[in-house]
């Protein structure tokens, strides 16, 4: 192996080509009550050393390795400030010429200390894709989850990496409200989303593969994540109130029951037709089985 990780190592499925280059390790936040990603100790949040960051780059660039696409890992690359963001692009860009796109994930508060000129400098260097969890577009939802984020601080992200001229793909959580606030969930996402006008869109059912213990706490003593009839039901009335110009919209993430792919808006009418279908005639419609989660 060209690069030795601190495992796990996560990257969004979209990156599977891509050079995955660990320039932070964990997350800075690391709050949030659905995630487990970064809670093992080896994960504590860390900036990598630039020295190091240069030897990864190096090798893979010694290797002769074809990286079109570099990842900047983890959590929340975008934590970093603008200089050392800039220093490694600007390595990449030195010793990876051939490199056409550089993305990380970001979370919303990483780019208030971000000016409009820095980001575009950033773009300028090649990064030009954010994946942005915004898991919600409700504001009580957030809050209960505790993402540290609200509808406006997601929006105000969302347009200032629009005027960086960098694209953003969004994650939603399908089921992250729980039965007791799906629908306010669904509805405020959509919001968010169409005020956003986000280039990608993905929804993600939520999983929670080490226990409900933490969502239960915030979620009054007790989450209860709908059934598959109710996530489709959500899902539903998020596509029903989605108003996108231009979005490449996938559901098609192992945690899905039901697999969505298209456009947005040109797709929307197909797209809630599947979606009624599964809810009033799910045998008539490919779902995957829980085996075939992947999860
Ligand atoms: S910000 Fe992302 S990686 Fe960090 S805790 Fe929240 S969901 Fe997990």
């Amino acid at each position: 192996m060209l690069i030795n990780y601190i495992e796990p190592v996560f990257r969004p499925p979209s990156e599977w080509k891509s050079l995955i280059l660990q320039v932070t390790n964990g997350c800075s936040w690391n709050q949030c009550s659905f995630c487990d990603m970064y809670t093992q100790p080896q994960k504590a949040f860390r900036a990598q050393k630039l020295d190091k960051v240069e030897q990864d780059i190096l090798a893979v660039a010694q290797s002769g390795a074809p990286v079109s696409r570099v990842f900047l890992a983890d959590g929340d690359a975008m934590s970093l400030p603008f200089a050392r963001l800039e220093a490694i692009c600007e390595l990449i860009h030195t010793h990876l010429p051939q490199v056409t796109r550089i993305s990380s994930y970001c979370l919303p508060r990483n780019l208030n200390n971000k000016t409009p000129e820095q980001l575009a400098r950033l773009r300028e260097l090649g990064l030009s894709l954010l994946y942005v969890g915004c898991e919600s577009g409700d504001d009580e939802v957030l809050t209960k989850i505790q993402k540290g984020e609200t509808f406006e601080s997601s929006l105000a992200a969302l347009q200032k990496i629009r005027a960086a001229g960098m694209k953003s793909s969004v994650m939603i959580l399908n089921g992250l409200g729980g039965v007791a606030l799906s629908q306010q969930h669904a509805i405020n996402s959509a919001k968010l989303m169409n005020a956003a006008q986000p280039d990608y869109l993905s929804t993600l059912v939520v999983t929670l593969p080490l226990g409900t213990e933490r969502m239960d706490a915030v979620f009054d003593g007790q989450f209860q994540l709908p059934d598959q009839l109710g996530l489709f039901q959500e899902m539903h009335t998020l596509l029903d109130h989605l108003e996108l110009e231009q979005t490449i919209f996938r559901s098609d993430h192992a945690s899905n029951y039901l697999v969505l792919k298209g456009v947005l808006g040109k797709d929307k009418a197909k797209l809630l037709a599947q979606i009624a279908l599964a809810i009033n005639a799910p045998r008539s419609i490919p779902l995957r089985q829980e085996w075939q989660r992947g999860l």
